[in-house]
Parts: C-alpha cells; sequence; structure tokens
C-alpha cells in the first residue's frame, strides 16, 4: 500500500491509477478539471441541455434524487433558482427502523423550501432480507443502492419526466471525482454499467426473495426503457467548480439543514455532514477501513487538501487520529436490525479485513484492528 504524493488516496483505493508522479487518479483529473474550468462555458452547456426540458405545461421539467442531507438540498435550491427549472424531488427513503429523525427533519427542510417531493419507500421486509444478504457478502448496500437508483427513473417514466439529476456518479463508496471520468464526463446514463449498479444484476437476491414483485423498487429501467422514453441522466457536480463534501455541508446548513450531533470519535465523520439519514452509514466506513485502509475522514479530506484548504501533513494527524471509528451503540443497532450477534457481526467483517493492513487487537471493543500501515506513508 502506498499512498499518492499530493493527497491521501492510497493505492487500495478502487480504481486508482498512479501516475510516474505519484499521483492518484483523483488528483490528475482534478488538476485537469480545475485547470481547464470554465464556469461561463459549463453554465451554457447545462442550459444548452436543460431548454429542451422547459416548459411543459403537463409536467415538472425535471427530478431531483434527494435524501435532505447536503448534497440534494443544495443541489434542489440551484436547479430551482439559478437554473429555474421546475423540479420534482424523489426521496427513496429507509425503513423506519433505519431512518434518523434528523432524516426526516432534513428531507422536511427541503418541503418547507417549497419544493413538491415523491417519497417511495420499498417493503421493510424486503429491504433488511437484501441488506442482511449484502452484509454477509461484503456490502450490505447492495440492496438499498440499487433501490435508491432504481427510484427516479421509475418515478421519471411514470410521471413523463425525461431529465434527472445525481449530484455526482457512484455512491458514498467512491465519492470522489474520478467516478464521472467518460467521454461526456455530465452524462448519467452511463451509470448503469458503473461498480454501483453492476449492470442491474438481480440474480444474487432469487434465494432469499420468493415473490418477484417484492422485487418492483430494486429494478432499474433497462436501456430500451431509457432510449423510449428519452431518458437523460446529468450529473451536477461537473458543473460546480466548488462542488464538496464541505462546500455543500456550508451551503445548505445556511438552508436550515442540521447535522450530526455525535462527535467524530464515535462516527468517524468529520464535520458530521454525511448520510444524515441514517446512521448504519457509520458502521459501513468502518468496515471500508478495515478492506481499503481509509474511511470517511480521508474522503472529506482529499477534497480539501485538493482544493488546498488544508495541508497534507495536517490532514494525516486527523485521519490518524478518527478515521474509521465506529461507536459500539450503531454496531449493536445494526445487528439488532438484521438480529444477528456482535460475535456473528464480528466475524462476518473479519472475512472482509484486509489483513495485509491490520491485525487484530483483542483488548478494545471499539477498535477490533489495529492498522500496520502508516498514514501517507504506507506500508
Ligand atoms: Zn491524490
Amino acid at each position: 500500500m502506498k499512498y499518492c504524493k499530493n493527497c491521501l488516496e492510497p493505492s487500495t483505493f478502487p480504481i486508482t491509477k498512479f501516475n510516474k508522479k505519484g499521483l492518484c487518479s483523483t488528483c490528475q483529473y482534478y488538476l485537469k478539471f480545475i485547470k481547464n474550468f470554465d464556469e461561463g462555458q459549463k453554465l451554457q452547456i447545462l442550459k444548452e441541455i436543460t431548454q429542451k426540458y422547459k416548459n411543459s405545461k403537463n409536467t415538472f421539467d425535471c427530478i431531483i434524487g434527494v435524501s435532505g442531507g447536503k448534497d440534494s438540498t443544495r443541489q434542489a435550491l440551484w436547479i430551482r433558482d439559478k437554473l429555474k427549472l421546475r423540479p420534482l424531488l424523489v426521496c427513496c427513503t429507509y425503513p423506519p427502523e433505519q431512518l434518523t429523525d434528523l432524516g426526516a427533519r432534513n428531507l422536511s427542510n427541503l418541503i418547507k423550501l417549497g419544493f413538491d417531493l415523491i417519497v417511495t419507500a420499498p417493503g421493510p421486509q424486503t429491504w433488511k432480507k437484501l441488506l442482511k444478504k449484502g452484509f454477509y457478502g461484503g456490502n450490505y448496500l447492495r440492496g438499498p443502492e440499487l433501490a435508491l437508483y432504481s427510484s427516479l427513473p421509475q418515478i421519471a417514466i411514470k410521471y413523463n419526466i425525461k431529465l434527472i439529476f445525481w449530484g455526482e456518479g457512484g455512491n458514498g463508496k467512491t465519492t470522489d471525482i474520478t467516478t464521472i471520468v467518460k467521454k461526456k464526463e455530465y452524462d448519467g446514463n452511463l451509470l448503469r454499467k458503473q461498480d454501483t449498479l453492476k449492470n442491474c444484476d438481480l440474480s444474487w437476491t432469487k434465494d432469499i426473495i420468493e415473490d418477484e414483485a417484492k422485487l418492483i423498487p430494486y429494478k432499474y429501467p433497462t436501456e430500451r426503457d431509457f432510449v423510449k422514453n428519452k431518458i437523460q441522466i446529468i450529473y451536477l457536480g461537473w458543473f460546480m467548480k466548488d462542488w464538496s463534501i464541505l462546500n455543500n455541508a456550508k451551503y445548505s446548513s445556511l438552508n436550515g439543514l442540521k447535522l450530526r450531533s455525535d462527535v467524530v470519535e464515535n462516527t468517524g465523520d468529520l464535520y458530521g455532514s454525511m448520510a444524515l439519514d441514517e446512521d448504519w452509514v457509520i458502521v459501513n466506513q468502518m468496515i471500508k477501513y478495515y478492506k481499503f485502509g481509509f474511511g470517511r475522514v480521508t474522503d472529506y479530506l482529499n477534497y480539501e487538501i485538493r482544493q488546498g484548504k488544508i495541508k497534507r501533513e495536517d490532514a494525516i494527524k486527523l485521519v490518524e487520529k478518527y478515521d474509521g471509528k465506529c461507536d459500539p451503540k450503531y454496531i449493536r443497532s445494526f445487528c439488532n436490525y438484521i438480529n444477528i450477534s456482535e460475535s456473528e457481526f464480528w466475524s462476518t467483517v473479519s472475512n472482509f479485513v484486509n489483513k495485509k493492513l491490520f491485525t487484530l487487537n483483542n483488548k478494545k471493543d471499539s477498535e477490533k484492528y489495529l492498522p500496520k500501515f502508516k498514514v501517507g506513508i504506507g506500508l
């Protein structure tokens, strides 16, 4: 394992490739992205694209996928107030046991800001089965992500809306900007081929879900449906120079967004702004940390390093202190939900821990494994 010379992206970061100068893919992309960034020109491209979707009297101009969090609040306001489009917001929400009060409150804030919103809620029994199976396969978000991404084109087709906005490609797993590197970098119609949706495969659910109707919320419309209904997905992040975790959180907080109140020692969430609508993301980030040697704090700070807001050496201290942190209460809550014991939880997680990077620590409940690597240096 080695680190990018500029930021703290490790070589274990999925899809990264270091160049001869030791820069990671994301930094290489970012430097090019910023150097060529022409805000006026990008806005022009966006206006040209969106123009043809405007002015229909019978439906909304576009759909925006929202959770009520920092990215969606910023996007919704930007699209309505700057682009002057009439958006319909769509939120695929979590089951009551998973949804946080904070998430419900932030979603209400979006409605209060004057938006029309449709909430879809896949049945909790199927949700739980898929989540559990996903956990044993190393990614409990596999099912939820399919539902989340499928809800937008499904609603778009039903309401005859052709334009859909996402903030960025991929998801929390790979929040960096490399996820949108494609020929037309803002074109989200390629999403189905990306790692998140894995070609929308549902064959892994066959042995646990008997009634196929229960899988409807997880079915991403086919390429044919996209063509027939002229669906176009656009990643908005590509058009905004200051699109970042921290900037979006700041901007949205000024517009009524409430952030996570638990401390970073318990959450590994440096600014308390990630996935506010559920808490098991903290568990997921801890598992990611054990798999790849980096967690949410690294994600946050890589943005900040690239934007020149923090020095690499200062970022290292924060990463060493907080990355991968997860209070046992979140693990307990997750285990209760999928009805497994904590020892079962850890024996499953241990299958995915990168043993080259971590060593077992039997002393502490909250840190089951200790890193063998040195942040910023590697192994
Ligand atoms: Zn880098």
